[in-house]
């Protein structure tokens, strides 16, 4: 086991891309297997110190910095266990970095359906945030490929979880060989595409999907047995680029609509502002555009592109950039992925924190909760871009402050779409988790009695309340 306590070397460990300062933490304890992860908890457990869990460092909420105690990273519980072809399933390390995972199941002609957005991240990351991807509008999120988990819990026990093995009985959940026993919450997950908010309860639930998207606070997860499928036939990929916002919204509807007959992996879009501040580095965004969407959709031989070009003249975009191979893939991915750094250079500039929502509503409301955007954001008179996984009717909003007088009013217009988010029965996070940035919301969504039911189970299972501190709980 590695452990690092000189200051610059454990500097890297108290960041993350939530942009969160004031990280601090006395040592990084850097396990290479199961047993040094049950001795650095065991350890911590008895001096009651916190313990913050350390992967890829991508999240976008502060989950992995630590305000104190020490940080066990999981990078060097690294291996691909197995890739079973025939099973289609691989059991990984929790530290297997998403990128080298997707490499490996390439070779053997493979893929990971959740397909994280973000490749630098970890497997055990993904699963403690339940991270979304590219193709999450057509194959969901990573909850519904986690078929086994192994967690270190806080007391040094190691238990195993297959999915189907534990489910609740009579409102109360059991976790295997050991005496930890609790009532799951009354509150139920919205009936939406993704949700990352809080803890995961249902009726009969099953105990693996607590821990999914429990964000580092029941346990440190060390291994992970996901399902995969064979790798994806051809794919074409397709940017149209809309004179008004109306245009751009009813082929959204349509392509909803066709979402499997056109066989679609992912649907985007960007609002004319998004297209403003692109056009400085891709110029031949049109002048004319009002709005723009990205798709995916496979390539089949019973004419899905025949049905493509066919939607595309009946709208008559005033652009559309295709592209059927990875070089393009890359190009148009880089274009979606170059708005989120526009952003970040102008918040950096403007030396004010991005308020950047992360709302997903369920598809009945979803037009009339985009009306609410537009109208508040128009009248705000706020620098702002809305842009994201229309598909999954989960746009990110963000709003770009200059002062502080203009700060103040983002915060609040980021109050009024949470409250309205949730009145028509979303999440306040579709994918990115609540860390220590977005208590204040998930008790919006939960109210008081919903975060004490969480924080029940939190204190049946951890119960020196070490674990991921300040993540989905505040502090007090
Ligand atoms: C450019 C960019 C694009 C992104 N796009 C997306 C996107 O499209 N969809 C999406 O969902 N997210 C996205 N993210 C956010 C991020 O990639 C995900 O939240 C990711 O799952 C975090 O994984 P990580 O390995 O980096 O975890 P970290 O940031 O290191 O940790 C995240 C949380 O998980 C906990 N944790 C980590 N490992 C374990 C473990 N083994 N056991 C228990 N708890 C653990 C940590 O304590 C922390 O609370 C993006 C981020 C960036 C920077």
């Amino acid at each position: 086991m590695i452990i690092k306590k000189e200051q610059e070397q454990i500097l890297n460990y108290l960041e993350d891309a939530s942009n969160l300062k004031g990280g601090k933490a006395e040592s990084v304890f850097i396990p290479e297997n199961e047993e040094e992860v049950v001795e650095i908890v065991r350890e911590c457990s008895a001096k009651k110190l916190p313990l913050t869990i350390s992967a890829g460092g991508t999240g976008v909420v502060g989950g992995r910095i630590p305000f104190g105690g020490a940080v066990l990273s999981t990078e060097r519980l690294n291996k691909v266990i197995e890739i079973n072809d025939r099973g289609k399933y691989a059991i990984l390390q929790a530290g297997v970095v998403i990128d080298d995972f997707l490499k490996e199941l390439s070779e053997r002609c493979l893929f990971y359906p959740p397909f994280p957005t973000e490749r630098s991240a970890f497997i055990g990351g993904n699963v403690a945030t339940n991270a979304s991807g590219e193709y999450s509008f057509k194959f969901g999120c990573t909850r519904r490929y986690v078929r086994r988990i192994k967690v270190v819990l806080s007391s040094g026990v190691v238990v195993e979880i297959r999915r189907g093995e534990v489910i609740a009985r009579h409102g109360f959940l059991r976790i295997p060989s050991t005496d930890i026993e609790f009532k799951i919450p009354d509150y139920r997950m919205p009936d939406i595409m993704k949700n990352s908010a809080g803890y995961y309860s249902s009726a009969d639930m099953d105990l693996i999907d607590l821990f999914i998207g429990s964000e580092g606070t029941l346990g440190i997860i060390t291994e992970v047995e996901v399902n995969v499928i064979e790798q994806l036939p051809d794919i074409f990929f397709c940017a149209v680029f809309f004179e008004s916002s109306q245009d751009t919204f009813s082929i959204v509807r349509e392509l909803k609509a066709k979402k499997d007959i056109l066989d679609l992996l992912c649907l985007e879009y960007f609002d004319s502002n998004s297209l403003y501040y692109l056009k400085e580095f891709y110029p031949r965004v049109p002048d004319a555009a009002e709005g723009c969407i990205l798709v995916a959709a496979r390539m089949s031989s019973d004419g899905s592109l025949d049905m493509w070009d066919e939607l595309l003249s009946k709208y008559n975009p005033v652009d559309n950039w295709f592209g059927d191979s990875e070089k393009h893939k890359e190009e148009l991915y880089g274009f979606r992925h170059k708005l989120p750094e526009i952003v970040n250079d102008i918040i950096r500039k403007n030396n004010r924190p991005k308020i950047s929502t992360d709302i997903a509503v369920p598809e009945a409301k979803f037009w009339q909760m985009n009306d609410f955007y537009c109208e508040r954001l128009s009248s705000s008179g706020l620098k702002h871009v809305i842009f994201g996984h229309i598909g999954e009717c989960h746009l990110h909003v963000n709003i770009l402050p200059e002062n502080e007088e203009e700060l103040e009013r983002a915060k609040e217009l980021y109050f009024e779409f949470a409250g309205k988010g949730i009145a028509l029965g979303g999440t306040v996070s579709g994918e990115h988790g609540i860390g220590k940035r977005k208590h204040h919301f998930l008790k919006m969504m939960y109210g008081e009695e919903g975060i004490k039911e969480m924080g029940r189970i939190k204190n049946a299972i951890d119960r020196n309340c070490i674990l991921g501190i300040g993540n989905i709980f505040t502090k007090e």
